[in-house]
């Protein structure tokens, strides 16, 4: 396995590697729902390309950048080990050299969820992607549907700029007890870490709802609401029943559905997410 850390190395590097290529592009301080996205990459891929960076422009000023967990020598060992050819981890300054002005910006479908939320995160997160892509010219690249908006976002961009790329979409890997693996979960206390299954508790009311033929959104979300009111830790920003395309709200699930939501325990910002119908 190469690690580079320059543009031109990385380019050295992709330029000698078996094609099909698959990327997957991540933040680090890695878990099994990364792992997951590489095995995925390397099933379908003849190379696969890791890329680590911690993007700035994707985080608003009063988000955690400074705080976010690093250890890259674990992350290049568990990549090692699962096979990977190529890890790119760029610093800030090769990714946005000093006069850097190019933004790529998805508009209505940032509008809603947490493009609503956080302004200017996604432009942070399609720019860099495109970066990404652009540097390491992928066949396939992988992301988790534990992102669920940043999947709808990225794959209107590959659309839009005509990318010859596959997005490929993995299911969301949990901890034994339904938590959504993040690198974020390493900032709950034993108690937060209790209490943050609330999450999927309240995603699985909703299935449960749902499954019983259940389809208007009010009294899910009353359920769902009620379950929330139960753990004092827990503080709901959102939960949102969109339309799976558009992410537009809306009231009835007569259609395929994105449940979505954010939820702060403590001071962590957990997301997490279901797809109805
Ligand atoms: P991050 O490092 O948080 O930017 O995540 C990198 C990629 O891993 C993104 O495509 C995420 O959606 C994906 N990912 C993060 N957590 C999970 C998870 N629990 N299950 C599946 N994919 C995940």
């Amino acid at each position: 396995m190469q690690t580079v850390v320059e543009l031109n190395d990385l380019q050295a590097s992709r330029a000698a590697l078996a094609e099909p290529v698959g990327l997957v592009p991540t933040m680090g301080f890695l878990h099994e729902g990364h792992l997951s996205l590489v095995r995925a990459a390397r099933e379908q891929c003849a190379s696969v390309v890791v890329s680590i960076f911690v993007n700035p422009t994707q985080f608003g000023p009063n988000e955690d950048l400074a705080a976010y967990p690093r250890d890259l020598p674990r992350d290049f060992a568990l990549l090692e080990k699962e096979g990977v050819d190529l890890v790119w981890a760029p610093t800030p300054e090769v990714m946005y050299p000093a006069g850097y002005q190019t933004w790529v910006t998805v508009k209505e479908l940032t509008g809603h969820l947490e493009g609503a939320l956080r302004p200017g995160h996604f432009q942070g997160v399609t720019t860099v992607v495109a970066k990404l892509f652009n540097a390491t010219r992928p066949h396939k690249a992988f992301f988790g549907q534990k992102d669920a908006q940043q999947v709808a976002v990225i794959r209107q961009m590959t659309r839009d700029l005509s990318y010859p790329i596959a997005i490929q979409v993995c299911p969301i890997v949990r901890e034994a007890d339904g938590l959504a693996m993040s690198s974020r979960n390493i900032y709950l206390n034993p108690q937060e870490r209790k209490a943050a299954v609330v999450l999927f508790r309240s995603l699985t009311t909703a299935s449960q709802l749902y499954e019983q033929g259940q389809r208007e959104v009010a009294p899910i979300k009353a359920a769902m609401e009620e379950i929330f009111h139960q753990e004092p830790l827990a503080r709901v920003q959102y939960i949102s029943f969109a339309d799976a395309q558009t992410l537009a709200e809306v009231t009835e699930l007569d259609r395929p559905s994105l449940v979505s939501m954010a939820v702060y325990v403590g001071k962590t910002r957990l997301i997490d997410n279901q797809i109805l119908g």
